[in-house]
């Protein structure tokens, strides 16, 4: 059987394989090992904080899918309503009760989220977050910040951070000249510079687009005030302001690191959209675009923005958001903060003891790891791209030869969830004074 065949290939014969029918091997830039080097795992089966690669190997993972696996991998609860909805059919191209659910539950959970539209990727829910805001505003340009990563449409593809930090390319071939002159990139953190953009351009501004805060660059957080004074600034210029929670919604902290935030800015500075995904499709392809109930129902039908999905609010991908999200209740989101902050003070304590310059970086319970000498906090992507990559590399090969399945790029936030117990941190524990004196050389 070529099923059989295919689960006991080997990584490097499975690599092979893809590279002659995949462009560079892989679905995604990041996953193919282009900046550490070696091959790719191919993983088949994942449960809690481990998972298994097609010669049987297991790995604590530290990827968590790039953020879903926030309970950890194959939760039994999600298990068995998507088993349930499968059965049920796969999808009907009509409205479902499970998408219902599942934005009933989003607008519960946050309070400056009213209505939700449902679609397939983050990529997605920001291209239509994009499109409200010049469809609200009437006004062409859009801010965002350097490092900043907001998914792969054309317009937010200019100093984007994550694959594309990775393989430090500036932008992407195939953007025309005209389409990235209609973003304004600005450097993150940088007060006078937003203001210098919006004396300069304001009336042509529509909105702004924000991490809320950057984890594609590692994690660079907001300082103190930053996030305030941009909302301040747009809504004087009357633009809008988009929060991208792809990949810290429902993660950094149960109502995402805007959730963290929202209590020292001012009750009239709110974010008017947020963009939503990985963690609230649990692990499917579902991500979301909310906001304010007078900017959403400008999209179609109600309103004259166009946005639609074959896809989109997939009942069995909504069913795995709704289980996810109602199983992320305070106890795991304790759980999940509890394994963090023990992974990362041992992550420091490894390298420091060995030696190895770096900063661990953090946004509630998402961290990352700078190796290089950062005496002082980066503010922006110039600033984080000074780390030593090449001793990232290192130290992830011999994590992954001691079992440990780490980002495969130095610019990604480490992603532990609230299945990694004792025993799969003790793996990790046990693994780091190794790699970091691989690294220190
Ligand atoms: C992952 C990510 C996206 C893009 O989501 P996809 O589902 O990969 O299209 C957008 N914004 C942020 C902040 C992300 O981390």
């Amino acid at each position: 059987m070529s099923s059989d065949v295919t689960a006991h290939a080997t990584n490097e014969e499975l690599a092979a394989r893809a590279a002659r029918v995949i462009p560079g091997g892989v679905n995604s830039p990041v996953r193919a090992f282009g900046s550490v080097g070696g091959t790719p795992r191919y993983f088949v089966s994942g449960r809690g904080a481990f998972v298994t690669d097609t010669e049987g190997r297991e790995y604590v993972d530290l990827v968590g899918a790039w953020g879903p696996a926030l309970l950890g991998h194959a939760l039994p609860v999600a298990v068995e309503a998507v088993q349930q909805a499968v059965a049920r059919g796969f999808g009907f191209g009509a409205s479902a009760p499970a998408e219902v659910e599942l934005c009933e539950l989003i607008v519960a959970k946050l309070p400056d989220v009213e209505k939700v539209r449902l679609v397939s990727t983050g990529t997605e829910a920001t291209m239509t977050a994009i499109r409200l805001a010049r469809g609200a505003t009437g006004r062409p340009l859009i801010i965002k910040f350097a490092g900043h990563y907001h998914g792969h449409s054309d317009g937010l593809l200019a100093a984007a951070g994550s694959g594309l930090a990775t393989l430090a390319l500036p932008g992407s071939a195939g953007v025309t000249a005209e389409t990235a002159a209609q973003t304004i990139v600005l450097p993150y953190n940088d007060v006078p510079a937003l203001e210098r953009a919006f004396t300069e351009h304001g009336a042509q501004i529509a909105g702004a687009i924000t991490e809320a805060a950057a984890a594609n660059m590692g994690i660079v957080t907001p300082l103190p005030g930053f996030t305030a004074r941009l909302l301040e600034i747009a809504h004087a210029h009357g633009a809008l302001v988009i929060t991208d929670e792809v990949l810290t919604g429902f993660r950094a902290g149960p109502t995402g690191y805007w959730g963290l935030e929202r209590d020292q800015v001012p009750a009239q500075l709110r974010p008017d959209l947020f963009t939503f995904g990985k963690v609230v499709g649990g692990g499917l392809p579902l991500a979301a675009v909310g906001g304010r109930a007078e900017i959403m129902d400008l999209l179609a039908p109600l309103g004259p923005v166009y946005q639609g999905g074959t896809l989109s609010g997939n009942p069995i991908a909504a069913t795995a958001g709704l289980a996810t999200l109602r199983a992320a209740d305070d106890a795991a989101y304790s759980r999940l903060a509890a394994a963090a902050d023990a992974l990362a003070a041992e992550v420091a304590s490894a390298l420091g003891a060995a030696g190895v310059a770096h900063r661990v970086q953090r946004a509630g319970t998402l961290f990352s790891v700078l190796f290089g000498d950062f005496p002082t906090p980066p503010l922006g992507y110039a600033e984080v791209q000074r780390q030593n990559t090449a001793q990232y590399g290192a130290f992830f090969h011999a994590m992954l030869d001691a079992g440990v399945s780490l980002p495969p790029s130095a610019y990604e936030a480490w992603f532990v969830s609230a299945a990694h117990d004792a025993a799969a941190l003790e793996r990790v524990v046990s693994a780091l004074p190794a790699a970091a004196r691989v690294a220190a050389v």
